[in-house]
């Protein structure tokens, strides 16, 4: 399974099942983006699928993201960071991603403002939604969502693009998307408050991105279903 040589079927197959969904749940064909979660695999598996076409990486550590992106440099990839952000941290996320998925604090979000460099253009922001509560800390709670996006939607080198959740782990499919559902609601709410740039819902892993799909997921960050098992920390 953690074979360079199966990676390109890997990819193959999930984006099979990716337009599988759009096809079953009445998505708009190519509205899914896949991105592929390259964490702890090699520089040479990125090469693998970037070599099948793949542009969009997520990585979730960022000194192990930095080493890899000096050595792809050549490639002509968009990063994005889907990772927990420590404030000491934002300086490299604001000058070496395309894409952040994580911001859940208004510090946070001044930081990488503030350190985004101009020649870079607007840092493109999801904001990180707490919807399962009870088991983890990381996101922003459903009722300070509102307060979190106004900050971000005022500061000039950031662009708020949408939403980002990480449910907690579950099997059934209609759990699955039930809990996705309140981010749809989440973005929602913030649409009919005037952000109308807020489009995107980052949602959906290897488990569980057919919920996702038939949630209106519009990025799917899936990382064992194309690379293979991750080796346990
Ligand atoms: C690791 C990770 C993924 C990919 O998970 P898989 O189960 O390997 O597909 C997606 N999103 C986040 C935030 C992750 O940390």
């Amino acid at each position: 399974m953690n074979l360079t040589s199966s990676i390109p079927e890997n990819l193959a197959t999930v984006r099979t099942r990716i337009t599988d969904c759009e096809i079953k749940y009445a998505r708009q064909p190519g509205s899914v983006r896949l991105i592929a979660v390259s964490k702890t695999h090699p520089p040479g598996a990125i090469v693998a699928v970037h070599a099948a076409g793949q542009l969009h990486f997520g990585e979730n550590y960022l000194q192990e993201a930095l080493d890899k992106m000096q050595q792809l440099a050549a490639l002509p990839l968009h990063w994005h960071y889907i990772g927990p952000i420590q404030s000491n941290k934002t300086r490299e996320l604001a000058r070496h991603f395309d894409w952040v998925h994580t911001v859940d604090r208004e510090k946070v979000a001044q930081r990488l403002n503030e350190q985004r460099p101009a020649e870079r253009g607007q840092l493109n922001i999801l904001l990180q939604v707490n919807i399962s509560q009870e088991n983890s800390k990381a996101g922003v709670s459903l009722q300070e969502l509102p307060d979190l996006a106004a900050v971000v939607a005022k500061l000039p080198r950031l662009k708020l693009c949408g939403l980002m959740a990480i449910p907690a782990p579950e099997d059934d499919f209609s759990r699955q998307r039930a809990a996705f559902h309140s981010l749809v609601v989440a973005r929602q709410h913030l649409q009919t408050l005037g952000y109308h740039h807020c489009r995107e819902l980052s949602m959906g892993m290897s488990h569980d991105f057919a919920a996702a799909i038939a949630e209106q997921a519009t990025m799917v960050r899936i990382g064992t279903d194309i690379f293979g098992n991750r080796a346990k920390a």
